[in-house]
């Protein structure tokens, strides 16, 4: 019933931003676009618009993405960030405030081969895990094989500290990441973290635990070097268990929830629950892959995604007294729509 009244509530429409705010923005930058509609940047095809919307593509220079965000504190505007846009879901009623999306697409550097020693290479948040693991795989380096064929960036890969098995996550080659946090001080300061402050676990990082939001922009990662062919052939071999387990043709935002501690795979239990091919609206339980929620038509709403979960969080706890935890992250809902989830 909470959830219901809920999202019914979630069709309201957030406008908080002034005129002049608007007309600074576009001062501060000119290629701001405003009510853009966030579906057309996730993976799941699904999100209302955003008040505003920021493509931020400068891999090297910070400040002019300081200077919106210093105009956004001191306006007390709402701020959200966007990696790749593959691991959420918006809500129909979209996003309040600044969307950030960052697109900074480069590989920066990365240390010269000295015989057998580690690579270091540092890399754009924005920049697509693909591009990362390719070029980690064409210098005949290790580590990152389980993430070819990944969506999204290496910033969301460091939010969410993405694994593809249990044992094979990202944050284990991360060693530096530098961000801006938000709300940002008067000096502008930037935090660099090494891999201690990380708190990586299981889709876990530092950054989801803070009271407050920090742009993941710049990431270290260290790898170290093996032969190319093995790793290759090892990469090509993961990526074959990817494609024939996971519907990767139609839009989703990957595994809706966590795989819980000393048991069977969530998509397991799911598909044990007999829920696998179970719609609400245009949403679907994957029949390939029990835990992915799929938008087979594009047609889906964000309310006909949460209903399906919350279907399938109480039909696994009646079934087998399992509390399922999402895995993707919810924007643009009110705690109590999404606490029945939790
Ligand atoms: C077909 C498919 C398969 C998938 N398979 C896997 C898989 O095997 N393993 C896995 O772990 N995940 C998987 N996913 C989920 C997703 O691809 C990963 O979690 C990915 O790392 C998310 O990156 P993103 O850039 O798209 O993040 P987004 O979806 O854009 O954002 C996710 C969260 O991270 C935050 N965030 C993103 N970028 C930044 C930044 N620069 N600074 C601060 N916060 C940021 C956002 O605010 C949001 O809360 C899959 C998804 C799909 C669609």
């Amino acid at each position: 019933m909470l959830l219901l009244s809920a999202i019914r509530n979630g069709k309201k429409r957030f406008k908080l931003l002034t005129e002049e705010q608007k007309k600074e923005l576009l001062k501060l930058a000119p290629n701001i676009k405003f009510d853009e509609p966030l579906s057309q940047h996730t993976y799941f095809k699904i999100g209302g618009p955003a008040e505003s919307f920021l493509t931020y593509t400068d891999s090297r220079n910070t400040q002019p993405l300081k200077n919106v965000l210093k105009f956004c504190t001191d306006e007390k505007i709402l701020f959200t960030v966007l990696g790749g846009g593959s691991n959420v879901l918006v809500s129909d009623k979209g996003l309040p405030g600044l969307v950030l999306r960052l697109d900074t697409n480069s590989i920066l550097s990365s240390t010269p081969y000295h015989g057998s020693d580690p690579v270091t290479i540092q890399v754009a948040a924005g920049c697509p895990m693909q591009k990362l693991v390719k070029f980690s795989m064409n210098l005949g380096l290790t580590g990152l094989e389980p993430f070819l064929g990944l969506p999204g960036t290496v910033g969301g890969a460091v939010y969410n500290n993405a694994h593809f098995k249990r044992d094979q996550l990202f944050g284990s080659f991360v060693t530096k990441v530098w961000t801006i946090p938000f709300p940002l001080d008067n000096l502008l300061k930037e935090n660099c973290y090494k891999q201690k402050d990380l708190q990586f676990g299981y889709d876990l990082s530092l950054f989801q635990t803070l009271s407050h939001k920090e742009v993941i922009f710049l990431v270290e990662v260290i790898l170290k070097r093996d032969n190319k062919e093995e790793i290759e052939k090892y990469a090509e071999e993961l990526l074959r268990q990817r494609k024939e387990s996971q519907p990767l043709d139609l839009p989703s935002s990957g595994c809706v929830f966590k795989n819980p501690e000393g048991c069977a795979l969530a998509g397991q239990i799911i598909e044990l629950a007999g829920l696998k091919g179970l719609r609400i609206g245009g949403a679907e339980v994957s029949t390939k892959h029990a835990n992915f929620i799929i938008n087979p038509e594009k047609k889906a709403t964000a309310s006909d995604v949460l209903s399906l979960m919350a279907k399938v969080h109480g039909t696994v706890f009646e079934l087998f007294e399992i509390l399922l935890e999402p895995e993707i992250f919810f924007l643009g809902f009110e705690q109590e729509t999404t606490r029945s989830l939790k």
